[in-house]
């Protein structure tokens, strides 16, 4: 499209003069004539040409290839709700960390240009870093990666699917490996929900116990008035044993996730700076080496990550990623927002800081929260939500989630209390901006509150 703008500044001599020149651009600026030109048939669902190297395309999760694969690199990591996938591997891709990228890449065969541009959700020195962009010709597209060496995170939204690239082995495995493979899924390849399932509870109450410890002075006193424009939030994002243990390196799984929230945090209508002030693990084994990690890893994390402790890191608010099953059917839990300014219990204020996600399937819950890049994603920004004082469906008020159809199909905002797998939930707030009306507005939530929770520390 540049090129004929620029094409239309030009005169007419000129113009004559160009003609010879005018095809290229007129063709490259369409996908579909540039696709038969560049068509490739590997089989491949998405591939980064001269980077990637196919292992096995078009595996179905019913056959023996899973089993071969798993004999020679150790056990992979694929939610048991995925069908079919490919195996791939990367080679390590340096992209400019200060200007736009153009990425080439095959979506099922077919050529088009990626465009990535460093996201600035994080600062942190360690080779990991994440973009966001598009893909050329693909109305709407959203493109998030995040690239760590020969490790490729990405989610790619098309218009009526998402693609998932995902590291598959473990910690151990991964390390031994020279090129670690990746699983490379579409939504449309998963198999759904039979039944939505709750993701945690309506209002979950602060333990007794705690409140008499807690300093009821300190209510209110960083109470702020509402923020107009950007706001800057830091989160300490920490995880357990397992959880290291069973991602390639779970510093850039946790990073792809967060760009995926960040990217939510700075829609216009939100304009938070969702930050990550670190990725720590420092106290991973005194998480993996308490019983509550199964039974009130919510609980577990507060006195574990105690509110000074965040202070210290400079973290207004923090999240546990967690590498295990709570027994029982929650995958995730905050205390939420209505901790902070409860005048009844000015002590449970900072129990707003803390929330939980279950990064593994739930086997209380078993093909629904499956543990898929999608319903982890899911999962982090549904609970940092409830910190920002988005809330459910049905509760009254302006800030519910919403749901809407396409033609037949029903649509769940984030903050809906069911999850209904990749085809049904998107990662959206509700908002009078996208999807949203004056009582389902969980943007304007945030928009309110987000003065209060950036002056946490
Ligand atoms: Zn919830």
């Amino acid at each position: 499209m540049e090129m004929k703008k620029g094409m239309r500044a030009l005169s007419v001599i000129l113009v004559l003069l160009l003609v010879s020149v005018i095809v290229v651009p007129a063709v490259s600026a369409d996908g579909n004539i540039l696709s038969m030109d560049n068509q490739i048939n590997s089989g491949a669902i998405f591939e980064i040409p001269d980077y990637t190297h196919d292992l096995q395309t078009n595996v179905s999760s019913s056959d023996k290839t899973m089993e071969s694969l798993s004999n020679e690199y150790g056990p992979l990591n694929i939610a048991s709700t995925v069908e079919r996938y490919d195996i791939v591997q990367f080679r390590e891709i340096n992209l400019k960390t200060d200007q736009k990228n153009l990425l080439k890449v095959t979506i099922y065969g077919i050529e088009y240009n990626m465009n990535l541009e460093r996201m600035d959700f994080e600062d942190i020195d360690d080779g990991i870093d994440s973009y966001s962009g598009s893909i050329d010709g693909i109305d709407d597209s959203i493109a998030i990666f995040t690239f760590d060496k020969n490790l490729v995170h990405g989610s790619l939204q098309l218009q009526d699917e998402f693609l998932f690239i995902s590291p598959v082995q473990n910690r151990e495995n991964s390390l031994k490996t020279d090129m670690p493979l990746h699983v490379v899924y579409s939504s449309q390849d998963m198999k759904q929900p039979e039944k939505p399932f709750k993701i945690d509870s309506d209002r979950l109450l602060p333990p007794e116990i705690a409140l008499s410890e807690t300093d009821i002075s300190s209510f209110g006193s960083e109470s702020v008035e509402l923020t107009r424009g950007w706001a800057t939030v830091y989160v300490l994002v920490a995880t357990d044993d397992e959880f290291i243990a069973l991602e390639s390196n779970w510093v850039s799984t946790a990073q792809q996730y967060m760009a995926q929230a960040a990217y939510q945090y700075q829609r216009p209508d939100i304009q938070v700076f969702l930050n990550v002030a670190g990725y720590d693990a420092s106290k991973s084994g005194i998480l993996s080496g308490d019983n509550r990690l199964i039974s009130d890893p919510l609980g577990l994390f507060f006195d574990t990550f105690e509110p000074s402790y965040l202070d210290g890191k400079n973290a207004d608010i923090a999240i546990y990623l967690g590498g295990n099953d709570k027994s029982g059917s929650e995958q995730g839990g905050s205390w939420g927002y209505s901790c902070y300014d409860d005048p009844d219990h000015p002590g449970w204020h900072d129990y707003c800081r803390y929330a939980w996600s279950q990064m593994v399937a739930d086997v209380d819950t078993i093909d629904l929260y499956d543990g898929s890049y999608h319903a982890r994603v899911f999962c982090i920004i549904h609970e940092i939500g409830h910190i920002f004082n988005a809330d459910h469906e049905n509760t009254g008020g302006y800030n519910q989630a919403c749901c809407w159809f396409e033609g037949v199909v029903p649509k769940y905002t984030v903050m809906n209390s069911c999850y209904y797998g990749s085809n049904f939930h998107t990662w959206e707030y509700s908002s009078l901006d996208y999807h949203g009306d004056s009582t389902h507005d969980n943007a304007r939530a945030i928009e309110l509150v987000k003065g209060d929770i950036s002056s946490l520390v």
